[in-house]
């Protein structure tokens, strides 16, 4: 049994997002390009409107996942798959947009905290080309367990016998939102196969006996297991892994392909309207 330990520390940094969104983003930064299958992570977090209200209007994607986890608040989601979903607080959306998606994610609310995650999971070039698909999940469809004094919400993969919402065959995502009381301690297998990463917002926490401040993203080191204590305070973080896919990334903007010239096709896809397919023909009509 080998403890995983911190690698690497990233503290997320302020970027503007959509319409004049303020988002903290880890991966995804001149630190960390990516850490193989994830591409992105942005953490939003504020109580001022004038940091969330504008949104995210129509906007494409193609060759992967976006996976959105809400803590608090409320957004509203409509796709080119016909999609219209709400997502509130502690429900989560999984959007696979493969071969192309348009989108939006628009606050359903004009005061108040709006707090969650949006992880980009890649996917392999087999699959960046496929039939997008859509999930969304309420609060009270996500297991939770009570473990040592430990809550774990399951939102991707399998933690202590219960499986989470989401399956992801392609890199084997696992997706926890952990929350422990003052000093706790936390502890769980994770194989060596998959890269993996914390990140606390509440609180602080000790990995492997080393201090993680919040707000900062720890990528984990290879072992297979993973130790995690509160700090005084306590600690909520998210974990999360997955197989790396190994093939080459070239990203522009919400596309992300293996070769230029496939984002050069994606580019001139979305210029003709051709990004997004039909329903018929994802039905093969
Ligand atoms: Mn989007």
């Amino acid at each position: 049994m080998t403890a995983r330990t911190i690698r690497q520390r990233v503290p997320a940094h302020e970027v503007t997002e959509g319409a004049g969104v303020t988002v903290h983003r880890s991966i995804g930064t001149p630190a960390l390009r990516n850490l193989d299958p994830f591409l992105m992570l942005d953490h939003f977090g504020s109580d001022n409107p004038d940091e969330y209200i504008a949104g995210f209007p129509d906007h494409p994607h193609r060759g992967f996942i976006t996976f959105t986890y809400m803590l608090d608040g409320r957004m509203e989601h409509r796709d080119s798959m016909g999609n219209r979903g709400e997502l509130d607080s502690g429900g989560a959306q999984w959007m696979k947009a493969a071969s192309g998606v348009i989108h939006s994610e628009m606050p359903r609310q004009t005061n108040g905290l709006m707090r969650g995650f949006q992880l980009w999971i890649n996917l392999p070039a087999s699959e960046k080309l496929s039939d997008p698909a859509y999930q969304e999940f309420s609060a009270a469809a996500i297991p939770e367990v009570t473990q040592d004094g430990a809550r774990v919400r399951v939102l991707a993969g399998e933690f202590s016998g219960t499986r989470g919402v989401i399956e992801d065959p392609s890199t084997d995502v696992l997706y926890l939102d952990v929350a422990l009381p003052t000093n706790a301690a936390f502890s769980l297998p994770l194989d060596a196969a998959r890269h993996a990463f914390v990140y606390v917002f509440e609180g602080s926490a000790r990995v492997a006996g080393d201090d993680l401040a919040k707000h900062t993203l720890a990528v984990l080191g290879s072992g297979d297991t993973v130790g995690i204590t509160a700090g005084a305070d306590g600690a909520r973080f998210i974990l999360v892994a997955g197989r790396p896919i190994g093939e080459p990334v070239v990203q522009y903007g919400p596309f992300v392909m293996n070769t230029r010239a496939e984002i050069e096709q994606a580019m001139a896809d979305y210029r003709d309207g051709k990004l997004v397919k039909t329903r018929a023909a994802m039905r093969g009509q």
